[in-house]
């Protein structure tokens, strides 16, 4: 039966299509990485020779038509023809022509995590498992934080009435933004703590916003308050400041979100800066490189907080793999207000949050969502980039 399978599973064809949606004035977030006009992804689609349709998502990189054009034209090639439960052979070829002879390209690993991601739905789907179930974890309660593009730059008292619902609702962590000035960024991680009190779990984020002199003057007062990390004070590829920074206080840095493969991962592990690490299953190399991520920083103790894309496949397939691991941390929810593809891309929800704040995975073959083609459709990119 499992060679009737799994020949059956050969390529029949891929495409990416790029998506898009303006957001609305009033719920759009200024952050680190500037003020939020739309939100964009690339869904990678996947069907195999007996039918089966595996979805994935590729992160936008602020230029989703390059992304799905890059899938769409040359990817495609590489891979014509394969078995789609050939995930690590796949993954090798992409590496070997995209990644390893012309340096760590963004978009090709962008591409390559969201076509790797629609393998492994296919791959569940195939056997009749949930994601969680093939990768040997079982269901259990993983912890959330309310994150992705919310709580950003606001009066102090405004971002208190946009977190006090979610608290109501569940959530036992939070995640404030950084970067705007340090006397912003102060007297809203004070106004926060004072308002919810220290049985609540805050986390910062500076999305490279940063410099070392920021770090130096905000870093007291993240201790003061009991801050559990501070995420992206720098660019990825900023190792001095990082190693600087590593000594100017006792709040643990965060990052991964924006480094790529086990490769740049390796680095960061062994440079002995960040304590918390961020991989995304939709930019870092998909689900099987984030699995090898997670092994790696297993064996150095360093606990995994999947960083969360933009659709709700990027968000189901976090908690499978949150779910499946030994190091796993915090789920990142998206609690950005109207967010279309957590909420309408697929025709079920990625996740709910329980009165514990605890989300489980899902619990349908594979991620565990079907898309919606006509919201595909009805989407269609928009050029430009997310954030001015
Ligand atoms: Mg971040």
């Amino acid at each position: 039966m499992l060679n009737e399978i799994n020949s059956g599973l050969i390529i029949h064809e891929i495409k990416a299509i790029p998506i898009s949606f303006p957001i609305a004035k009033n719920n759009r977030v200024q952050l680190g990485i500037g003020n939020s006009i739309k939100n964009d992804a690339v869904i990678i689609k996947v069907t195999t020779k007996n039918g089966i349709t595996g979805w994935g998502e590729a992160h936008h990189g602020r230029c989703p038509g390059a992304i799905a054009h890059l899938v769409n034209t040359t990817i495609k090639l590489l891979i014509e023809n394969k078995n789609a439960n050939d995930i690590v052979d796949i993954w090798q070829k992409i590496y070997h022509n995209q990644l390893a002879s012309h340096g760590m390209g963004t978009a090709a690993c962008l591409a390559l995590s969201g076509l790797d991601l629609a393998l492994w739905d296919i791959r569940g789907k195939a056997i009749g498992l949930p994601l969680y179930k093939l990768l040997g974890g079982n269901k259990k309660e993983v912890p959330s934080y309310a994150g992705g593009i919310a709580l950003g730059y606001q009066e102090p008292d405004q971002l208190v009435e946009e977190a006090k619902p979610l608290i109501d609702s569940g959530f036992k962590a939070l995640k404030l933004r950084l970067g705007q000035n340090l006397k912003a960024d102060a007297s809203r991680l004070e106004t926060v703590r004072d308002y919810f009190g220290d049985d609540i779990t805050l986390m910062s984020d500076a999305n490279t916003a940063y410099t070392l002199e920021d770090v130096r003057n905000i870093m007291p007062i993240l201790e003061r308050l009991n801050i559990s990390w501070l995420e992206e004070p720098f660019p990825p590829h900023d190792y001095r400041s990082y190693r600087e920074a590593k000594h100017i206080g006792h709040v643990p840095l965060a990052a991964g979100e924006n480094h790529y493969t086990r490769f740049e991962f390796n680095r960061l592990i062994e440079d002995k800066v960040v304590s918390h690490l961020q991989p995304d299953l939709s930019k870092s190399g998909g689900l099987t490189e984030v699995m090898r991520i997670a092994n790696l920083a297993s064996s150095w103790k360093i606990p995994i907080h999947p960083h969360t894309s933009k659709t709700a496949l990027n968000m189901a397939a976090s908690i499978h793999l949150l779910s499946s691991i030994d190091n796993g941390g915090f789920f990142e929810a998206d609690v950005s207000k109207n967010n279309l593809f957590r909420d309408y891309l697929t025709k079920e929800k990625p996740y709910q949050i329980n009165d514990k704040g605890m989300v489980t995975a899902l619990d349908k073959p594979g991620i565990g969502l079907e898309v919606d083609e006509t919201f595909l459709t009805e989407h269609p990119v928009i050029e430009g980039s997310s954030y001015v």
